[in-house]
């Protein structure tokens, strides 16, 4: 079956979901019409095919984790591991339960409060955070994502849950920078909007076991080996079990409706859809993510 068909066929499936409930976290975001649904398979040769309003661009949110991650675990390797687990959480990505007992230590890189800690680490390597994932996005996809400054505004003005998260981590010492700056960067880059096609061509150096668009190197095999397992086990949040047993694949969604997901070897895509179930992954992206997986074969399972 041609990759055109596969996606047509989700898309039908996908229909218009009615289920789901659009973030009402960020006001900005809440406007969003939830019966918007694209997605794109972007591949390892450079082919890219989409479906719907794919070429429309949304905010990533929590997509942006990933890339913030690859850039700290390109420079630091493993020693990002003595600052944040890697084990999943059963609490919301938004929680601060556990943080108080583990030490400040958060349990992935995924939840918001290991996030706060990539992106203060990643504050330490160049500086400047949100416009470090921002050129990694612009450089990969070769243009397009920009940060949204009314989403960063309007994050900032109802952060009080991750600056308490943020607060907590640095009461335990687990951040090297003010609360403030690794905030307004962890924001600033949730903020940063782009399209579906942009955002799975971005992500293809997880799919190249760390190759990036310009044929150099940005992780090694074995940490995108290990990004890609963290991805599956955490990076749908306390909803990764099911994702991994309907999906099967390394995924990270956000409350802005995407969902990235990898297939290593062959390419990535990405899905969305801003109607969110309790988890706060996207109810459409799933289904489609699920419905392509089960056409093609495609899981890494
Ligand atoms: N910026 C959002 C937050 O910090 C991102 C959450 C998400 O997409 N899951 O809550």
């Amino acid at each position: 079956m041609e990759l055109n068909d596969v996606l047509a066929e989700v898309r039908a499936t996908v229909g218009t979901v009615t289920t789901g409930v659009v973030t009402s976290a960020i006001p900005a975001l809440a406007r969003v019409d939830p019966h918007r649904f694209g997605m794109a398979f972007a591949g390892v040769d450079g082919e890219v095919v989409g479906v719907g309003d794919w070429d429309e661009a949304f905010s990533v949110q929590s997509v942006s984790k990933v890339f913030s991650l690859a850039l700290v675990l390109a420079h630091d390797g493993e020693a990002l591991w003595t600052r944040v687990r890697r084990q999943p959480s059963v609490h919301r990505f938004n929680s601060l339960s556990e943080l108080d007992g583990d030490c400040g230590i958060p349990r992935n890189p995924f939840v918001n409060a290991g996030a706060l800690v990539v992106t203060d680490r990643l504050l330490g390597i160049t500086g400047h955070a949100k416009e470090s994932v921002l050129a990694l996005l612009l450089t990969e996809s070769g243009g397009g994502p920009y940060v949204d400054h009314a989403v960063a505004a309007d994050e900032q003005a109802h952060n009080h849950r991750n600056s308490a998260i943020a607060h907590l981590i640095a009461d335990h010492g687990n951040l090297h920078h003010p609360v403030e700056d690794v905030l307004a960067h962890y924001t600033g880059h949730c903020a940063i909007a782009a399209t579906c096609g942009q955002l799975a061509t971005a992500a293809l150096f997880l799919a190249r076991g760390g190759i990036r668009a310009n044929g150099e190197r940005l992780l090694s095999a074995a940490d995108t080996t290990r990004l890609n397992a963290t991805l599956l086990t955490c990076g749908t949040y306390d909803a990764a079990g099911d994702f991994a047993y309907s999906v099967g694949l390394p995924a990270k969604s956000g409350i802005g409706g995407g969902i990235l997901a990898v297939i290593p070897g062959r390419g990535i895509l990405c899905a969305w859809g801003p109607a969110l179930d309790t988890h706060g992954n996207s109810v459409a992206a799933t289904l489609a993510l699920s419905t392509f997986t089960s056409i093609t074969g495609w899981s890494i399972f």
